[in-house]
């Protein structure tokens, strides 16, 4: 294991959980009794260690605050019926944050430490993991630059962390989305295919001020024409046209590549939709909508799952849709959801068992 022997584990004296109730917990609020930290410095991934969640002691020259070399994975894990515990297509989330990684010029997390600490800390809190109907443990592993020096350069030095938090439904009512053409997500030979936290940094004001206009989110368009529809907020985005359902395609790297939106594709497969991933304009699914053959459109992430959308307003071209008709996502979303949580077979091994 690249310099590491075995993982240190410091165990909480007394578990939080008595005092805290798992049901209906909001997303990302409370966290387990243990985190994973591992140090990476001279060119290898040194210590790993499991201890209590805690506080972590920064310099406040700090590299990733200044430059942000900092990225982060969101995955899932589920308790079915009988009690087991199983995580989510991880090794999707390994290889999409080492891609991460690599364009933020920072060294790659091994398998024996993303993987394999993981399934430690999880089984070391799994009680945390609720059994109970719509809820899940939120595995968020991240890591930054812990340089503590000024000046703009890779950094020598890592933290690679795992933090758990268990989670109730995510209920996402059906949204309205604004077509943003002023700011700008993604570019071709940028970033946008990095979970690299930037990104979400930058969004933040877009959001805020389609919010102020009455919409959820924003449907992020091209930096250089604003007519070639990428993502809607931090999920990917779906349109059914004609029966068939849209993606945008992945090869400009302006798309985050979803493994939900991988998920969807196969499901989507299974359920006899045809799927296309291609560029797809506004002018395209205004001329659909108008031709009335565009009946759906749903953003797919791991959070909220499947969230379907009602409005899409493009200037002053609203298109509406009624989701109490929806065919579609309903169905996507149940069969992703039963295949999670086990009531459904897992044909295509996406579930690692703890
Ligand atoms: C994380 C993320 C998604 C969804 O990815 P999943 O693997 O399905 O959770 C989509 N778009 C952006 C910008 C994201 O950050």
């Amino acid at each position: 294991m690249s310099g590491v022997k075995e993982i240190k584990i410091t165990h909480v004296e007394k578990t939080r959980l008595n005092d805290q109730s798992l049901e209906n917990a909001p997303f990302g609020h409370f966290f387990t009794d243990h985190m994973l930290v591992a140090e990476y410095k001279n060119g290898e991934w040194s210590s790993v260690e499991i201890m209590p969640y805690q506080p972590l002691q920064l310099a406040p020259s700090l590299a990733a605050l200044h430059y942000g070399q900092s990225i982060f994975e969101g995955i899932k894990a589920f308790k079915d019926v009988a009690g087991n515990v199983a995580v989510f297509r991880p090794y999707d989330n390994l290889k999409r944050f080492n891609i991460s990684a690599q364009r933020m010029q920072m060294p790659e997390v091994p398998e024996e430490i993303f993987i394999g600490g993981m399934k430690k800390l999880i089984d070391l809190d799994r009680n945390w993991v609720p059994a109970i109907a719509d809820h899940s443990l939120y595995i968020r592993p991240f890591m930054f630059a812990t340089d503590a020096v000024l000046g703009v350069k890779p950094s020598e030095t890592y933290k690679f962390v795992i933090i758990l938090s268990p989670s109730g439904p995510y209920f996402s009512s059906p949204m309205r989305i604004y077509v943003e053409e002023k700011y700008t997500r993604a570019v071709t030979g940028g970033v946008g295919f990095t979970k690299n936290a930037g990104n979400y940094g930058a969004s933040m004001q877009p959001a805020v001020k389609a919010r102020e206009l009455g919409y959820d989110q924003v449907l992020w368009t091209d930096a250089f024409e604003h007519k070639y529809l990428q993502e809607v907020g931090m999920m990917n985005v779906f349109f059914i046209l004609n029966n068939v359902a849209v993606t945008p395609s992945l090869e400009e790297g302006t798309i985050l590549a979803g493994i939900t939106r991988n998920s969807a594709i196969q499901i989507l497969k299974d359920m006899g939709v045809k799927v296309e991933e291609r560029k797809i304009t506004v002018d395209e699914i205004i001329e659909s909508y108008k031709a009335n053959q565009f009946t759906e459109a749903f953003g797919t992430g791991t959070a909220a799952t499947i969230s379907m959308i009602k409005e899409l307003r493009y200037k002053d071209f609203v298109m509406n849709f009624n989701t109490d008709e929806s065919k579609v996502a309903p169905e996507l979303k149940q069969r992703l959801d039963d295949i999670r949580k086990s009531t459904a077979p897992d044909n295509y091994n996406w579930l690692v068992k703890i």
